[in-house]
């Protein structure tokens, strides 16, 4: 390890490498500080069971792939790193042993969708088409640009015709719930639940006044998901090798504890072992804000009003996730494949939301702490697709359920006490559903709990696996406080490029390419890259 760089960046999740990878291709000497043993962050591959299972920890299902600037620009697909958009995407199975599918060709979700209704199916039809109009365009301007404020948004919605077009985009999306959303065009309980249960896992909840604005761009995405071949930890690897293959250094075992702060400038960062290194050019933290300002950064490097805010205004997620990760010996074979074959070959199944009310339901317990009634999580097998995350003949399992952090008040270590209780629940849930997955074809399961997240990631504060609340007031040019909406911040030099940054978490680039833009300007590097 040198003692100087002309950029430190803390953390090496995808956003730290990322930004890492573009600033060595700039020509700048870049090291990359990561606290744990390995870089990647939320992009963790682990043998949690048995040794050849291979287990997404956190990101399992990678949206953006196709369309982030990053994976062209940073040529992420020679570096090993291989996607699959797996032809059955995502079902949902009902307690009356029906099922919905979608598929990643519209005609068939139609077709099944009509199964419930054949008037939900040409509104579905309708809105993904029109969103597609758009969509791309739209996500690019949207997120992969320093953020605009909502009312810049309305303009530039204004612009795209979307707003004279349909009624996607119009003003009341940015006050309405998605549920409002799915009351005015759909009318079938099921169908409902279905894109009720899409948009909450892509961590917007269905009852939140202004996530409405989000749900086109979600139906246009629904069936988009994309699997990383050999384990989400295969795309870390590839970053990290083009930030090497240009010259910059990712070093593991580096926890910072503080910032360097000279006239007003970060200059430098000091590890927890006491190591210091200085930065000649610009420190960038993708942690989470709390860290970087109450922590890392002395009372009085930043103003006492700006710390009052880090302190109390800082807004998380109040749910998170609990999941199972298991080794099977078969697939699962769902009771509702007499209704929809297809089922079995779903890459993920939602468990047993009839209707949106149910949803939210739930959702208002864990807000209070509570554990929903019962446990309806959704069950995804990689191996479907990807055969090389198990050995031959066996399969990998992912049980997610929305959940609390704290727990009923007892606060987050309640969960060491509940942990595998609360895991047999979920895979009775799913065994309720698919009869062969029971303790024959099961050979092994760990659960992972929302007080898990924090403690391997910790910058993912109170279990919250987005890095900040998605909500309006916490979005655009507002995230995570007004104040450092736009990746600068008050202190020269020092850049937040993490996913506490607009747009919010998911492995998305986003928040570390809108950063390089920032530093671009400011350093006045030479713009190779596309440009958005
Ligand atoms: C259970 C779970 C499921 C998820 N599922 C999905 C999914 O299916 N799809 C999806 O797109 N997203 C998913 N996510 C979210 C996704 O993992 C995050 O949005 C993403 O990892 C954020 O990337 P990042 O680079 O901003 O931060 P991170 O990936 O969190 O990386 C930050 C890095 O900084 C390091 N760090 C922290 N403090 C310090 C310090 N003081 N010094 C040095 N290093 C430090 C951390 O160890 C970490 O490696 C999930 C998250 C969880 C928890």
């Amino acid at each position: 390890m040198r003692d100087a760089y002309d950029a430190v960046i803390i953390g090496a999740g995808h956003n730290g490498l990322t930004l890492g990878a573009y600033l060595a291709r700039s020509g700048l000497e870049v090291v990359v500080l990561e606290r744990r043993h390995e870089e990647g962050g939320g992009l963790a591959t682990e043998e949690l069971t048995l040794p050849g299972f291979l287990h997404n920890v956190h990101a399992n299902y990678h949206t953006f792939v196709d369309m982030a600037p990053p994976v062209k620009d940073l040529e992420v697909r020679t570096h090993g790193v291989t996607y699959i958009r797996p032809e059955v995407q995502m079902a949902s199975v009902f307690d009356d042993e029906t099922a919905l599918v979608v598929y990643n060709d519209l005609d068939k979700t139609c077709e099944s969708i009509s199964r419930f209704s054949a008037e939900d199916a040409d509104t579905f039809r309708r809105l993904y088409l029109e969103a597609h109009g758009y969509v791309d365009l739209l996500l690019g301007t949207l997120m992969y640009q320093p953020p605009m404020s909502v009312k810049e948004l309305t303009k530039a919605l204004a612009s795209f015709g979307i707003e004279d077009r349909s009624e996607f985009l119009g003003v009341k999306l940015r006050r309405e719930t998605i549920n409002w959303f799915l009351d005015k065009h759909f009318t079938n309980p099921k169908v409902k639940a279905h894109l009720a249960f899409h948009a909450a896992i892509c961590g917007y909840v269905n009852d939140l006044p202004g996530l409405a604005i989000g749900f086109p761009l979600l139906i246009g995405k629904i069936d988009n998901w994309h699997l990383c071949v050999g384990g989400s930890h295969r795309l870390a690897h590839g970053l990290w090798r083009d930030l090497a293959r240009h010259g910059g250094v990712m070093i593991s075992d580096a926890e910072v504890s503080s910032i360097a702060i000279d006239s007003g400038r970060a200059v430098g960062v000091t590890l927890s072992d006491g190591t210091q290194i200085s930065a000649r050019k610009l420190v960038a933290s993708t942690v989470d804000v709390e860290q970087t300002f109450l922590e890392m950064l002395g009372e009085t490097d930043i103003d006492a009003d700006l710390r009052g805010k880090v302190k109390n205004d800082i807004r998380h997620q109040k749910w998170s996730l609990f999941s199972v990760h298991l080794a099977l010996a078969e697939l699962p074979a769902y009771k509702a494949a007499s209704f929809e074959p297809d089922v079995d070959r779903a890459w993920v199944v939602n468990l047993g939301y009839g209707s949106p009310e149910e949803l939210n339901v739930d959702f208002e317990a864990i807000r209070r702490g509570r554990l929903p009634g019962l446990a309806k999580p959704n069950a995804a097998v990689n191996s479907l697709y990807d055969p090389t995350d198990a050995p031959p003949g066996k399969y990998t399992g992912l049980l997610r359920q929305f959940a609390p952090y704290s727990l009923n008040g007892r606060g987050p270590a309640a969960w060491d006490e509940i942990g595998r209780w609360y895991a047999s629940q979920c895979i009775q849930a799913w065994s309720n559903f698919a009869p062969n997955i029971n303790e024959k074809s099961i050979l092994d399961w760990v659960p992972y709990s929302p007080a898990d997240i924090p403690s391997k990631i910790r910058n993912m504060v109170d279990g919250d696996w987005m890095m900040g609340e998605v909500s309006l007031d916490n979005m655009l040019d507002r995230r995570p406080l007004p104040e450092l909406g736009q990746y600068r911040t008050p202190i020269k030099g020092l850049y937040l490029a993490g996913s506490t940054q607009h747009p919010h978490g998911f492995i998305t680039f986003a928040p570390a390419y809108n950063a390089l833009q920032v530093i671009a300007e400011d350093l006045n590097l030479d713009k190779w890259w596309n440009v958005i």
